[in-house]
């Protein structure tokens, strides 16, 4: 009965795991699940500002998909 909510959800999962997040100060990028996806359920926004790894700042992230291109 619920088969279609799950598939859904399996289906967000996995796109979480292909989803970039960029750093538009030093081009240092990662998977948006290593970065802790579930702060960008939101997939309306191209950009979003969070900690680099790299400059160790907050600084503006760039959002996209390797294979689709920016949102
Ligand atoms: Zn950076």
């Amino acid at each position: 009965m619920f088969g279609w909510l799950r598939r859904i959800r399996e289906n967000a999962r996995s796109q979480s795991r292909e989803w970039m997040i960029r750093c538009t100060t030093c081009g240092h990028e990662r998977s948006v699940a290593d970065a802790g996806g579930v702060r960008f359920g939101a997939w309306g926004k191209k950009y979003t500002v969070g900690r680099c790894s790299q400059c160790g700042k907050l600084r503006r992230l760039v959002i996209h998909h390797p294979s689709r291109g920016p949102l």
